[in-house]
């Protein structure tokens, strides 16, 4: 059992990183001999990358999930290729940050190679505005200056060089992914190599026992709570909502108190909160029309 899951605010962005990590743990067992047959739990965005990691070390992989594909939290989330949010400013050791490293740049020339082959994946600016660089600093300069390269056109812009209302916008080029168009190819892949994906969700550990599968990954997410009774998993809650698209507003925003604008081509999408579960932080009124305007004093 390879335990997969977990990667709060960022787990797609990681995806195929940890996934590469995940899968390199077989290297540590009795290697189990190719075409082992091997079960992954979870049709999100861990579980379909793991599955097809596992496909190209040769195995036959057969996907076990409670939800079909549109309806995990995969497929609702932001997708943008923004790590960020993993941590707050900087992974609290260097050994942490190594980790991190690893499984980000991994992740990040998996989605690179996808870009526009038909999974949903393309490039774009994402610009993060605010009247403070010290407050841009804080949040993603531990992040930045460590992938720096992968951030390519990466820079502070001053006032007249950016379309926003504040001082400063740091701006970079990264990835966008159409969640649903992404794991909707991620599964065409997947069905194509030969895998099998079965909709039932796994009541116990005793279920997971009964699978015909020697070796098992678990990639349910949040889910891992009921079913193995991990309770350092801890649900944090996002809102989104979805407006009509914006022409010229092609570039992704981040704004501080994980607000954010992502462009899709059926949609603008716009993350309003952050509410992790049992905090008793629950953002009453942050719906889209309380929140556009605070997002337009930003954007102008
Ligand atoms: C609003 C919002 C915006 C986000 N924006 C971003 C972003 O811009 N960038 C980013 O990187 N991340 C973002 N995230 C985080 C990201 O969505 C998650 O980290 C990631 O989708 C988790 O993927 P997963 O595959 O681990 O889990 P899920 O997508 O939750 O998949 C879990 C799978 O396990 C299955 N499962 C669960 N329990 C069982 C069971 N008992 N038996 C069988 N199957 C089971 C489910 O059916 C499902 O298939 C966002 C999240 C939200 C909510």
């Amino acid at each position: 059992m390879v335990h997969h899951y977990g990667h709060g605010g960022g787990g797609f962005s990681l995806s195929w990183g940890t996934g590469e990590m995940a899968v390199g743990l077989l290297d540590d067992l009795d290697a189990p001999p190719e075409r082992t047959p091997v079960t992954v739990l979870g049709a999100g965005a861990v579980g379909l990358a793991t599955a097809r990691l596992l496909q190209e070390r040769g195995h036959d992989v057969g996907i076990v999930s409670a939800d079909p594909i549109d309806a995990t939290t995969s497929a609702v989330a932001g997708a943008s290729w923004y790590p960020v949010g993993v941590f707050a400013g900087a992974p609290t050791t260097e050994a942490r940050g190594r980790v991190f490293e690893r499984a980000a740049r991994r992740a990040h020339a998996r989605f690179a190679a996808l870009a526009d082959h038909g999974f949903g994946v393309r490039w774009g600016d994402e610009y993060v505005p605010d009247n403070s660089p010290e407050r841009i600093e804080a949040g993603h300069g531990w992040v930045f200056r460590r992938l720096r390269d992968l951030y390519a056109g990466g820079e502070l812009l001053g006032k007249d060089a950016h379309p926003f209302a504040t001082r400063y916008a740091l701006r970079y080029r990264t990835l966008f992914m159409d969640a649903p168009v992404y794991l909707a190819a991620m599964l065409d892949a997947f069905r194509a190599n030969g895998g099998s994906i079965d909709i039932r969700r796994l009541g116990s550990v005793d279920d997971v026992r009964a699978l015909p599968a020697q070796v098992v990954f678990n990639c349910t997410g949040v889910g891992a709570r009921a079913l193995f009774g991990d309770h350092t998993v801890t649900p944090v809650r996002g809102r989104l909502f979805h407006l009509e698209p914006q022409p010229g507003v092609d570039y992704g925003v981040q704004i501080d108190d994980f607000r954010y604008v992502v462009p899709r081509s059926s949609a603008l999408l716009l993350g309003t909160s952050w509410e992790p579960e049992g905090s008793g932080i629950v953002q009453e009124g942050r719906d889209a029309e309380s929140v556009i305007p605070e997002i337009a004093r930003v954007t102008g």
